[in-house]
C-alpha cells in the first residue's frame, strides 16, 4: 500500500525478541514487522535490533553478512560481588521481510548457551540472561557504530533493560539523542529478575531496587529482591504505549490485571501525578533529559514517568495487508476480494476436502487460530467446539501452546476422522492462511486480549468475528445487533461463561443459516475494512515526534 511520506525523517531503532516472518511466535513479531515496514515506507530510517537465535533460518535473511565484533560488558553475581567480564559479540546485518535488521550473538557460541536451541522461546538457553545480555549488546553496538537514533522503540519485558541501561550508563557514554518508547504488547509476563541476576547486563541491579525505579509494588511483600523489568522499562521510558485503547484503559483502571493500578495508583503517588502535571513546564522538563545534564536524578525519571503514565496511549495494531491479502495470497487455491468474492467458496471447499470434512457450503466453518494458553479462553474454545457440534456447524482449530494436551487427545480419539470437527494441534503459517480464507466465522473468546490480530486477519479474508468484548477485541469488533449495517462487523459477548459465548455464537450461526444474502454483504464489508498500518503508524510517528530531540 502507498504511504504518505512524512516531512521529517526520523531514525528509529527497535529492540525486539520477535520479528515476522521468520522469528515470530505470536502477534509481537507481526506488529514490529508491520510497523517497521510502514514507517520505512513513510520515509523513516528504521532498523530492528534482535537476537541472532540459533534457530533462525539463515537462508531467509537477505544479504546476511558480518558487520563487526564488539566487546559487551557482562557480569555475574558471586558471593555478593559482581564479577565483570566482557563477552565478544558478533554483529550481523541483513534484511528480513523488507526490514533492515541487526542480529547480535556471542562470537563463540560454543562457549556459552545464549539464544541456542531449536526454538525462539523455551529452548535450552537461559532466557533472562540472554535478553539482559541482548539489551546491553544492542546499546553497545549503537555506541560502537556511532549512531544517534532519535527513537529507541522497545517491546515487551525482554528489551526493557535497555531503557535502564540507556539512561544510567549509555547517556553518559556519548549516546545522547535517543528518546525511549516502550510498547506493551501483553502484561501477562512482566519479566521478574533478582537484583543479582540483573548483573548479566554488566551493572549492579541494586540501584534499581526502589519503588521509584524497578521494584514492583505487588511483589515487594513476598519477593523484595525482585526487580520487575517491565516496571523499570516504564519508569525509564519517555512514552509508554499499549496495543489498543481499551487495553490501556483496562490496565490503568485495574480491570485487566490492574498491574499499573497496584504499582502506581497509591494515593501519595497519585496526588504527585496531579501536582506534577499541573506544575511541570516543558522547558524545564526537557532539561532533565537534555544531553547537557546526563546525570539524571531518580526524581526526574519519576517525573518523566508519572507524566507519561497519565498518558499511556493505546495505539491499535494494524495488520500487514500485503502479507494478508486474499486477492494475491499464493498459499490459497483461489483468490478473492470484496468485488470478486467467489474464490472464498472454493477456498472453503478446498479446506474441507483437504481436512477430510463434509464438503458442504451450507455448514458454516467456525475457525480458531491461536496460541493455546489460558489467556485465550481455553474453556470457551472447547465450549464452542461442542456448540458447533450441536448446531450442525463445522469447527476447525489451529493452535499450539502449553494447554494443547486436551485438544491433542480429542483430536486423536473423539474427533479422529470426524466429518465436522478438525483439531490441528500445531503451528503452520500456510494452514493459517488457508483456514482464514475458508472460515465463515473467526472465533476469539479471550479472557483478555491486548489487541488481537486474528479477528482482523479473519475480517480481511471475509470471515465474521465472534469475540469476547475485551481489550483490542472490543475496539475492533462491533456487534451486528447494536450497530448499523456498514458499521457492524461481527458478534460480541461479555461474560466468561459458556452461556455468554453461546449467546453470540448462536446469533452468528442463525444469521449465516437464515439470512445468507445479508451474511454475504457483511463478509464483503469486512473485506473492505481499513485494517492496515496506515492509521496506526501515523499515531506512532506523531508520538515519536512529540518526544524526539532535534
Ligand atoms: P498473540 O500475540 O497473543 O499470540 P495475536 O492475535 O495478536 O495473539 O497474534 C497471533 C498471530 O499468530 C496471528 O498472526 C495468528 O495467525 C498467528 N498464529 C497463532 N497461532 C498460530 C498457529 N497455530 N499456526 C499459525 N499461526 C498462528
Amino acid at each position: 500500500s502507498v504511504q504518505p511520506r512524512d516531512s521529517r525523517s526520523l531514525d528509529v531503532v527497535h529492540f525486539t525478541a520477535e520479528l515476522a516472518p521468520i522469528a515470530k511466535v505470536g502477534g509481537l513479531g507481526d506488529v514490529v514487522h508491520g510497523l517497521a515496514r510502514t514507517c520505512l515506507a513513510r520515509g523513516h530510517n528504521v532498523t530492528v535490533i534482535m537476537p541472532f537465535y540459533e534457530c533462525l533460518p539463515q537462508d531467509q535473511i537477505e544479504g546476511l553478512g558480518f558487520d563487526m565484533d564488539i566487546e559487551v560488558p557482562k557480569g555475574k553475581s558471586w558471593d555478593g560481588e559482581i564479577q565483570l567480564t566482557t563477552l565478544k559479540t558478533a554483529v550481523y546485518r541483513g534484511v528480513i521481510g523488507g526490514v533492515p535488521v541487526i542480529l547480535v550473538r556471542p562470537a563463540d557460541w560454543d562457549a556459552c548457551n545464549l539464544f541456542r536451541g531449536g526454538r525462539i522461546y523455551g529452548g535450552s538457553y537461559n532466557e533472562l540472561e540472554s535478553y539482559l545480555y541482548f539489551c546491553r549488546a544492542g546499546l553497545e553496538y549503537l555506541r560502537c557504530s556511532g549512531q544517534q537514533p532519535h527513537i529507541l522503540h522497545l517491546h515487551e519485558w525482554q528489551t526493557c533493560a535497555a531503557a535502564l541501561l540507556y539512561w544510567e550508563v549509555y547517556s553518559a557514554l556519548g549516546l545522547y539523542r535517543p528518546r525511549v518508547v516502550l510498547t506493551i504488547h501483553n502484561l501477562d509476563n512482566t519479566g521478574e529478575c533478582r537484583q543479582d541476576e540483573f548483573a548479566f547486563t554488566g551493572i549492579d541491579g541494586e540501584q534499581f531496587a526502589t519503588i521509584e525505579r524497578a521494584l514492583d509494588e505487588r511483589t515487594i511483600g513476598h519477593n523484595p529482591e525482585r526487580l520487575n523489568l517491565m516496571k523499570g522499562g516504564m519508569v525509564y521510558s519517555n512514552a509508554v504505549t499499549t496495543v489498543s485503547p481499551t487495553y490501556a484503559k483496562e490496565v490503568l483502571s485495574g480491570m485487566q490485571a490492574g498491574w499499573l493500578r497496584s504499582t502506581l495508583m497509591r494515593p501519595e503517588v497519585n496526588s504527585k501525578v496531579r501536582g506534577i502535571l499541573n506544575g511541570i513546564d516543558v522547558e524545564e522538563w526537557g532539561q532533565h533529559t537534555s544531553p547537557t545534564t546526563p546525570a539524571r536524578t531518580a526524581l526526574s525519571h519519576r517525573w518523566l514517568f508519572l507524566t507519561v503514565y497519565m498518558q499511556v496511549r493505546g495505539i491499535l495494531n494494524g495488520i500487514d495487508v500485503e502479507e494478508w491479502d486474499p486477492a494475491r495470497d499464493e498459499l490459497l487455491p483461489a483468490n478473492f476480494s470484496a468485488q470478486f468474492p467467489d474464490g472464498k467458496a472454493l477456498c472453503k471447499k478446498y479446506l474441507q476436502r483437504g481436512l477430510g470434512l463434509d464438503e458442504s457450503p451450507d455448514k458454516p466453518v467456525v475457525a480458531v487460530i491461536t496460541r493455546l494458553v489460558p489467556q485465550k479462553g481455553i474453556h470457551l474454545i472447547k465450549a464452542a467446539l461442542f456448540r458447533c457440534l450441536d448446531k450442525g456447524a463445522q469447527f476447525v482449530l489451529l493452535g499450539s501452546g502449553h494447554c494443547d494436551g486436551e485438544f491433542k487427545a480429542m483430536a486423536e480419539q473423539q474427533f479422529k476422522d470426524h466429518k465436522d470437527i478438525r483439531l490441528l494441534v500445531m503451528y503452520s503459517e500456510s494452514l493459517a492462511h488457508q483456514i482464514y480464507a475458508a472460515a465463515d466465522i473467526i472465533l476469539v473468546p479471550s479472557m483478555f486480549e491486548p489487541c488481537g490480530l486474528t479477528q482482523m486477519i479473519g475480517m480481511r479474508y471475509g470471515a465474521v468475528p465472534v469475540v469476547r468484548k475485551t481489550g483490542g477485541l472490543a475496539d475492533t469488533v462491533r456487534d451486528v445487533d447494536s450497530h448499523a449495517p456498514g458499521e457492524a462487523n461481527g458478534y460480541t459477548f461479555d461474560g466468561t461463561d459458556e452461556g455468554s459465548l453461546h449467546g453470540a455464537l448462536d446469533r452468528a450461526l442463525t444469521h449465516f443459516k437464515e439470512q445468507r444474502a445479508s451474511w454475504t454483504e457483511l463478509s464483503a464489508t469486512n473485506m473492505n475494512t481499513e485494517l492496515s498500518w496506515s492509521r496506526s503508524s501515523a499515531d506512532y510517528v506523531a508520538l515519536y515526534n512529540s518526544i524526539a530531540m532535534p
